[in-house]
């Protein structure tokens, strides 16, 4: 059986060799993140390119999604090494003080306008919520906090408001010159970390278009704010990320769960994909297998119906990259048997605006009703694969194109496998058979197996499809 959830995986130190991503290509990753938190443009661009070199050798298309980092904020540096805070002290942060002065009472922070966005009683999380401040007062460029929870505090650490409301913009300048590092890369997604509103969406697609960029948009859902706007955010995206790192240090961790099964319900809802990111298999990072936790939280995702679990630090640093992907691919397999996640009443009292639309959910409906081995979608942009995928079903759905861009793009969709197809005449007889022997070459059907095309007029013109056959294997001539 294959997968049908799909394994993002972020390429690091720990997996930029050839020989590495050939063992991560070889445990069933389809997607690649490249984490632009870190590293230089080259060392991504090298990346890129080695990926989709050896996908090639392997006949296999995968995508790539340039990460942003946003506007992060961070405390400065410290003059001698990290400090500890302990219970009730005081400690200042100071947006004027020096970035790279930070003493025991006090320390520069890369974010002006902090004093404007707190006030007395807000709580600051520091280093992903690891230390605690309450702020006491605010005076000028100075924010007066009285320590929570204390710790060791180290450079550059990242501050995050409880309950959100930091007005920091989206994209900030670096961010827009890593979209057209990302146009010229040809990268298949950019995810945006941080955005608050669909307007943060937009201005990224547009100017990742103005670059030249193909790519489709991933909004990062780890704001407060984001939660509150997320119908505009999915219907501006093309795919949302549960990003459960920040969004549980803004939400508080007890209120990510809930979260990532509404959000991921929504996406299919609205026809757009999900990634569930972040900790997935964290103990991986060290240890060659993952805990009982992990295994529940991945098969807990896929059954949840998301499109792709995420791996981040496990294979950009961790020490058992190709096995935390063979890891997930099993849990994943498992969990797809169950019947909840085979089955579907998706929008089953929705009116469809479109004749593609339609075919596609008309296609599904047919697949899980009757015994039908395989679905063969000829398409130009994805979308009917699209569409098609956001029903649950057992069934593959293969998308059959001759654009790399969309065979990279669909590499996300749950359920979809991209396969290389040439139309190379108008009539509908030889076209089918030709992609019938496509799927009998992959081994995927045989005589007598009940196979579903999809289709439009053949004229290669976007969201053309008009038509549904339902063909048997092996009965050829019969096919018109
Ligand atoms: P990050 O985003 O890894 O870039 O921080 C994901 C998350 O916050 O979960
Ligand atoms: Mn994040």
């Amino acid at each position: 059986m294959l997968r049908r959830t799909k394994i993002v995986a972020t390429i690091g130190p720990a997996t930029e060799d050839p020989k590495v991503i050939d063992k991560l290509i070889e445990a069933g990753v389809d997607v690649v993140r490249l984490n632009f938190s870190h590293d230089r443009h080259e060392v991504h661009v090298r990346r890129a390119e080695t990926v989709r070199e050896r996908a090639k050798a392997h006949e296999r298309e995968i995508g790539v999604i340039v990460d942003l980092q946003g506007p992060k904020i961070r405390i400065g540096k410290f003059k001698n090494g990290p400090i500890k805070l302990a219970e009730g002290e005081t400690f200042v942060l100071d947006v004027d003080h020096p970035l790279d002065a930070g003493t025991q009472e006090r320390v520069g922070v890369t974010y002006k306008p902090l004093p404007q966005d707190v006030e007395r009683g807000v709580t600051l999380l520091l280093d992903d919520g690891r230390i605690v401040l309450w702020v006491d007062k605010v005076d000028g460029s100075a924010v007066t906090c009285r320590v929570v929870v204390g710790g060791e505090l180290s450079n550059s650490k990242g501050i995050n408001r409880q309950g959100g409301g930091l007005t920091a913009k989206a994209l900030t300048d670096k961010d827009r010159a890593d979209i057209l590092v990302a146009a010229q890369m040809k990268a298949d997604y950019v995810a945006i970390s941080f955005p608050r509103s669909a307007d943060d969406v937009n201005e990224a697609r547009q100017l990742l278009r103005a670059a030249g960029g193909h790519g489709g948009i991933i909004a990062k859902i780890e704001r407060a704010e984001a939660v509150q706007n997320i119908e505009a955010i999915i219907d501006a995206s093309d795919a949302i990320m549960i990003a459960r790192g920040d969004l549980a240090v803004e939400m508080g961790d007890a209120a990510v769960p809930p979260i990532q099964k509404r959000l991921i319900r929504m996406a299919r809802e609205r026809n757009k994909a999900s990634i569930t990111a972040t900790q997935m298999m964290e103990s991986m990072i060290e240890s060659a297998i993952p805990t009982r936790a992990e295994v529940s939280d991945v098969a807990n995702a896929v059954i949840d119906g998301t499109d792709a679990v995420m791996l981040s630090a496990e294979t950009a640093s961790g020490k058992h990259p190709a096995a935390a992907v063979m890891a997930m691919d099993r849990v994943c397999r498992v969990a797809e048997q169950e019947p909840e996640v085979t089955t579907s009443a998706h929008r089953m009292r929705a009116m469809f605006h479109r004749v593609d639309e339609a075919i596609a959910m008309a296609t599904m409906y047919t697949a899980n009703h009757l015994a039908v081995k395989a679905i063969a979608a000829l398409t130009e942009s994805g979308s009917t694969v699209l569409w098609m995928s956001r029903i649950s079903s057992g069934v593959p759905i293969y998308a059959l194109t001759s654009h790399v861009e969309t065979r990279r793009k669909v590499s996300l969709y749950r359920g979809v496998y991209p396969v290389v197809f040439e139309v190379s005449t108008s009539d509908h007889a030889t076209v089918n058979k030709e992609a019938i022997d496509e799927l009998r070459r992959r081994g995927t059907v045989r005589d007598g197996d009940l196979v579903i095309i999809t289709k439009g007029d053949l004229t290669g013109v976007l969201g053309g499809t008009n038509a549904m056959k339902i063909a048997m294997v092996g009965n050829l001539p019969e096919f018109t």
